[in-house]
């Protein structure tokens, strides 16, 4: 592949406009999960201090921002998808360096991020409110939206690009100003939007980013009194602790977290498609995405057949470097996640059979990187822990029902609620399956990892804090009502 690897980078703080380093001069190395030989580059380890300055800076800023027009905020968004988009190459390749996602899906993930920029500029030229008629009939009554002011933004290493761009580009859409500290495996390929945004020239103190340990950034910023708004995705430990504390000081919090996601395969179904979507949606991105499919529930006519077919492909994949053509998978992101998958896959054996993968990759392509053989497990049951548990890994674990209300009441048998997919050509199975399935995504002869930036994305039960991001409903979150009445 034609693609230059970088020498290695420091890179700072972006306060007020300004690259700054942290007060501690302590810094964070990140390396590459395919080779840890590669330095992708190393980013601060920020205080408390050096994020009460990106606040400080942040505060003063939110007046002049949101006295412009929307349609003079979206001139800087649109800049700085411009810039993004001529760095596609470039920041992509820093991504599957980073967090070790193939180069193929890394570019797709920044062009949406351009698309996301994109999208959320035109909405500065859209309607913010409704004329409601007064009992009084001398009066105007309306309603307005008052950005929150500052917000806090925490975002996870699985999406550097798409996750803080599509939280950040609609914040500063609707007028507010934000703090982002992105997950620190990916704050190298975080940098690189926070250089977007500087080429954009977007006015100091609008945007700015603090890396350092979520547990000071993180929970600084939950904490911090001048920020009026969380958004969050990450794990759900995490997220709870964030909505307690902003609950407890009345900041709006917004948080996504984990999956358990299921795919249903129909006796009725398309068999081929149904194996391409299944190894798509929960082995691509090695597992690592909070829609990944993870739970195959398959009706007992065609469970065979379906198995052969679906452990067949899972072989063929090929796993690498995701920089070099043809690879498929990449690693794990982190020898911590690498960990926890194969103790998962431990688990996966006492509690089911294996059918292929399980292990660690081991031989000169792989010693070097944190890869893990895509795994199928068979004979799962609803009580096993990997059919419970969100593992983020590349593991499938198959189960056998008779009736289709049986696979339901599967599919919804765990605390998560964000994505299932159906394969049926049933019409009456497909609007069960819509009408039944607690989730916030359902998707019919579709994988369950698939989200469009225009439409509204969220979890039902433990995925999420019940709101919705993205397309327009990004507005609920990023602004408040303002009911007017002027007589
Ligand atoms: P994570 O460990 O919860 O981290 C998410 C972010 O929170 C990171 O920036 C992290 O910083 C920060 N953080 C860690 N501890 C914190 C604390 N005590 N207070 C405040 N912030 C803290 O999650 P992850 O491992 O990065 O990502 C994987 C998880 O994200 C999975 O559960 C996945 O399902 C979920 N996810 C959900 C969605 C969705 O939209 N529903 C999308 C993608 C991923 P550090 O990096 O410095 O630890
Ligand atoms: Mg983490």
């Amino acid at each position: 592949m034609a693609v230059q690897i970088e020498t290695s980078n420091k890179f700072l703080n972006y306060i007020n406009g300004e690259w700054v380093a942290s007060n501690t001069n302590e810094v964070m190395t990140n390396i590459n999960p395919a080779n840890t030989d590669d330095v992708v580059g190393q980013v601060q380890k920020s205080s408390r201090e050096d994020l009460d300055k990106a606040v400080a800076a942040a505060k003063p800023a939110k007046k002049e921002w949101r006295d412009l027009a929307g349609a003079e905020r979206g001139q800087y968004l649109y800049k700085a998808a411009d810039v993004l988009e001529s760095r596609i190459e470039e920041v992509a390749q820093c991504m599957t360096r980073e967090m070790g996602k193939t180069f193929p899906e890394a570019k797709g993930e920044t062009a949406r991020g351009v698309a996301i920029l994109r999208y959320y500029a035109g909405e500065g030229m859209r309607k913010v409110g409704d004329v409601i008629p007064s009992s009084d009939n001398d009066a105007l009554m309306f309603t307005t939206r008052d950005p929150l002011g500052v917000v806090g933004v925490i975002t996870p290493w699985n999406f550097p690009v798409a996750i803080p761009m599509w939280k950040m580009a609609p914040a500063l859409i609707y007028g507010n100003t934000v703090v982002l500290k992105p997950a620190s495996e990916a704050a190298v390929t975080c940098a690189k939007i926070f250089e977007c945004f500087q080429e954009a020239g977007l006015p100091a103190g609008v945007a700015n980013m603090i890396t350092g340990p979520g547990s000071v950034i993180g929970q600084g910023l939950a904490e911090h009194p001048d920020v009026s708004g969380i958004t969050f995705t990450g794990s759900n430990t995490v997220g709870k602790n964030i909505g307690q504390i902003a609950l407890a000081r009345g900041a709006k919090y917004q948080l996504e977290m984990g999956g358990k996601n299921p795919v249903i395969v129909a006796e009725d179904a398309d068999l081929d498609l149904a194996v391409e979507a299944t190894i798509s949606g929960g082995l691509r991105s090695t597992g690592q995405k909070c829609t990944a499919t993870s739970r195959v529930i398959v009706q007992s006519d065609v469970y065979e057949v379906f198995k052969e077919k679906l452990v067949a492909k899972v072989k063929e994949i090929r796993v690498g470097d995701g920089l070099q053509d043809g690879v498929w998978m990449g690693p794990s992101v982190s020898e911590s996640q690498l960990n926890t998958v194969l103790s998962y896959i431990e688990k996966g054996k006492e509690e089911g059979e294996l059918l292929c993968g399980g292990k660690r990759l081991s031989g000169e392509e792989y010693d070097k990187g944190y890869f893990v053989a895509p795994t199928v497990f068979d004979g799962i049951t609803s009580d096993a822990t990997i059919a419970q548990e969100e593992i983020f890994g590349p593991v499938l674990a198959l189960m056998k029902v008779d009736e289709m209300e049986e696979a339901i009441e599967l599919a919804n048998d765990v605390e998560y609620g964000l994505s299932a997919s159906i394969f049926t050509t049933n019409i009456q199975k497909m609007l069960s399956f819509i009408d039944d399935m607690d989730a916030g995504l359902v998707r019919v002869n579709a994988e369950s990892a698939g989200v469009e930036l225009q439409a509204p994305f969220g979890g039902m039960k433990q995925s999420s804090s019940h709101s919705r991001e993205q397309g327009e409903a990004a507005k609920e979150f990023f602004t408040s009502i303002k009911t007017v009445f002027v007589k």
